[in-house]
This record gives structure tokens, sequence and C-alpha cells, in this order.
């Protein structure tokens, strides 16, 4: 089997159907043939292969790779070219995988559903009329409709294991700082990861063991030791401690759902393990927390695109401050520019104490509700989403229901923790997700009972 001819099937099948399902804003049709011809001349020469040898890969449009196109699906950043790979890049590359293309997203990573792409709306390949999750919904599809073998997302309050969820494939929030955030563009900075999406749980520990580790690139990640993810895959989950939230099975998650997430506690028990109800009361601020939070951090984040430094300028403005609003009007959409006001207004002077610290200390209510559970239990599990994929064009009006979707995502962000979603069944023909959620730093444990599950 030679490189060129797996790259060459991934780029057929991208031509196939990306047509209806929309995964990708930018496909690296060349440059990806000539890395795969690179990697064949070194196959015939040498035993030694990186751990990701020749695999396709997607990679999230708010990751930049030097000299491809990074647009995080905004227009003020439609022409720009990055100078440099962010390390989770680099690392790849390192392990020989091959960058087959750009996925699309909701513009800045803002968004449950991938509608709010200032270029095109991801369709999710179970059903064309219906919704990939977001904002990671364009690397959730093109796994899931077999264009790449495994892509990239990031998770700021659920963007990988929503349209994880959604699209049926599993998806990683890794443990802040596990994984280097240097070459992310930076949406919330507190709260993001990336983390890997594939088909299988085991994919999912190779692209992790690539890209984990510290980086004196970003301060924020850990100088904590890397476990080896394959060796936690041993199908043994004997007298492990699973807590279920009764707050993450309760009003507002649809009873297909439930009863999917019920029958998966069931196969837990079956294969040796025991559960208990548990209570993680603060969580019902977390959706309120987060909003606040992350759009404070992402108004003070967002500030360096002025229409100067970076991407898209409005030319023949009469002053410097001119240009500076117009290419910013012109260049973000409705739900970037809702977030930056938000946050603008959250961090003015005089409101600090009414919302910023207010949630600030439900985050950490929110943390220590993790850190009490997780001292007596090894993971905590419950629903990803409490819906199947909606419709495109359901929610969009209305952001408050649109952001309920991040409901049993967010609070492990606020928290820290890693947490996986895998497939767990289906419920009105569409993928239902399974939500395992472990101690810090510990994806071996959240790796070993998806494993077992799956
Ligand atoms: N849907 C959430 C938001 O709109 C989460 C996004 C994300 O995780 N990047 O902020």
């Amino acid at each position: 089997l030679k490189v060129s001819d797996v790259v060459g099937e991934s780029i057929s099948r991208i031509k196939e159907v990306d047509g209806k399902v929309h995964a990708f804003l930018s496909v690296n049709e060349e440059e990806a043939q000539n890395q795969a011809a690179a990697l064949d001349e070194k196959l015939a020469g040498t035993d030694e292969r990186g751990l990701l040898f020749g695999l396709p890969m997607g990679i999230k449009d708010n990751i930049l790779t030097k000299g491809l196109t990074t647009t995080c699906a905004s227009q003020i950043l439609s022409n720009f070219e990055p100078i440099h790979n962010a390390t989770v890049v680099e690392n790849l590359d390192q392990a020989d995988a091959v960058t087959i293309g750009k996925c699309n997203m909701d513009e800045f990573a803002m968004g449950s559903s991938n509608e709010n792409s200032s270029f095109k709306v991801t369709r999710n390949p179970w059903d064309t009329d219906r919704v990939p999750g977001g904002s990671s919904g364009g690397s959730a599809a093109a796994v899931a409709s077999g264009e790449v073998l495994f892509s990239l997302g990031s998770d700021t309050g659920g963007s990988i294991r929503q349209p994880a969820s959604y699209c049926g494939v599993v998806g990683l929030k890794p443990t802040y700082g596990r994984v280097s955030r240097f070459g992310l563009v930076a949406f919330a900075s507190s709260l993001e990861q990336i983390g890997p999406i594939t088909r299988t749980v085991e994919d999912n520990a190779y692209v992790m063991q690539t890209i984990a580790g510290h980086d004196k690139m970003d301060s924020t990640s850990a100088d904590v030791e890397i476990d080896d993810y394959l060796s936690a895959l041993t199908g043994d989950i004997t007298d492990l401690k699973i807590a279920v939230p009764k707050e993450y099975l309760g009003e507002g998650v649809d009873e297909g759902v439930r009863e999917s997430v019920q029958e998966a506690l069931r196969e837990l028990e079956r294969l040796g393990a025991t559960w208990e109800e548990v209570s993680l009361p603060h969580s019902k601020y977390a959706v309120a927390a987060y909003y606040l939070l992350a759009s404070s951090e992402a108004s003070a984040n967002l500030a360096r695109f002025d229409g100067i430094r970076y991407g898209v300028r409005v030319e023949n403005e009469s002053s410097l401050l001119e240009t500076y609003k117009k290419s910013r009007s012109e260049g973000f959409g409705d739900e970037v520019k809702r977030r930056i006001m938000l946050g603008t207004f959250a961090l003015s002077s005089g409101y600090y104490d009414a919302y910023y610290k207010k949630a600030q200390q439900a985050r950490t209510l929110i943390k220590q509700d993790f850190d009490d559970i997780l001292a007596d239990y090894d993971v905590i599990v419950g629903p990803t989403a409490p819906t199947v994929a909606f419709k495109v064009g359901e929610q969009i009006d209305d952001p408050l229901t649109m952001y309920a979707n991040d409901i049993l995502t967010i609070p492990m962000n606020l928290a820290g923790v890693p947490a996986i979603s895998v497939p767990c069944g289906f419920s009105e023909g569409l993928p239902v997700g399974l939500q395992i959620i472990g101690k810090h730093f510990d994806e071996s444990t959240v790796y070993r009972v998806a494993h077992a599950y799956e």
C-alpha cells in the first residue's frame, strides 16, 4: 500500500461527497500529493516511520498551517496565510501525517451548528438537512463521511465533543494545558484546548500521543509527564467507579438520548464497573458563567484583528480609526460582534463586581464540584448533548436556545478536566454521544473506559 494511494483515496472521496457535506474550506491537493510522494520515497529507503505515517488528516481552520490559508471561517481573515505552523501541526508533521485540507467551523469557533461560518454551512453526513454541530462541525463531518482518517478540532465550551456526538464519531477535549495552544487562534484562552476527532478510541489515542505535551511556546501548557495512552486500552474496567450526575439526565435531555445513555450504563456494569448517582449542583450556572467569561476573553483576544496587522483591510478610509472601524464592521459576522459587545460591556469599569467577578466565582464552585466527585470516583459519565443533531435553520435566530446545546459540555471547560464523546447508539435514527469525564491529566482512564465500552 502506498501513501500516494491512501492520500489519493482521501482526495477522491472529498471530490465525491464534499459538494453535499461541505466539510472543507480548502483542500491542499497538490501539496498533499507531494508530501505523499516524499513519504513513499522515505518508506523505500528506511524502516523509520512516524506514528501516524501517511494518514490523511483535516485541520480546523483556526489552527495555523504555514502557507495554507487559515481563515477561522471569517471574512476578516479570508486572505490570511500564516508564516508558521501551530505546534500541534509541527508534531503531526513529525509523525508523518498528511494535511489534506482545512475544515469549516463557526466563525472564530463561536457557535454550535456551523451556521456561523461566513463561507458555507457544513451538513451532517447522517442527514444533510441537519447540522453537524459546532464549532468543529467541519472536522467532525470530514471524519464521519470518510473524507479523512482523523481531524483536529478545538473545544472552548464543547466544540469537539458536541459535533462528535452529532456526527457519530469520537472526540476528546484534553485537560486544560495538556496540548499546546501555540498557533491556535485564541477565542477564550482560559477554556480552550485542541483535540483529536476520530472514528475509534484507539485512533484517538494515537493522535493524542502525538500532540500532547509541554511546549515552551505556550506558557499555559503544563509540564506534566505524558502517559502511554495506547497501553491504557486494556479493555479492563473491573471495579471502576463511575459517577452519574443527576443534573445531566434530568429535564431538558431528550428521552431518546436518556435511554441510550442508560443502556450504555448497563453495558458498563456488564463490563464490571459500578455506578452511583451524584450531584454537581453548580453546573446549572455554567452556561451563564461561560458566556460571560468566554465573551470577555474574546473581546480582548479579537482586538488584534484591526485590518492592519492581519487579514482584510478596508481601503481608502479617512483616518486610522475609520480603517479599524470599517474593517471590523465588515470583517466580523453577527455572532462575533454580539460576543465582542457583550464582553466589552462586562469588562467595562464599574461592572467588574457584578459580572466578571461573579462569573469567576461561579467557575470556582463548578470546578470544586468536579474535584469533590472525582476524589471519590474514577470517571463521571453522562450524555454529551441534550439532543441529537437538529435541523439547519431551526435555532439560528434564537441565540439562547443555541447556547443551551452546550449545557452538558461547558462545565468541563470551566473545570479544565478532560472529557471524551463516544457514540452510544441512535435516537430518531441519529447518533447519540456518551460523555466520559476524567480527573485532570488522567486522559488514560478516560480512554480506558471509552475503549472498553466502544
Ligand atoms: N458553542 C460554544 C460557543 O459558541 C462553544 C464553542 C467552542 O467550544 N469553541 O461558544
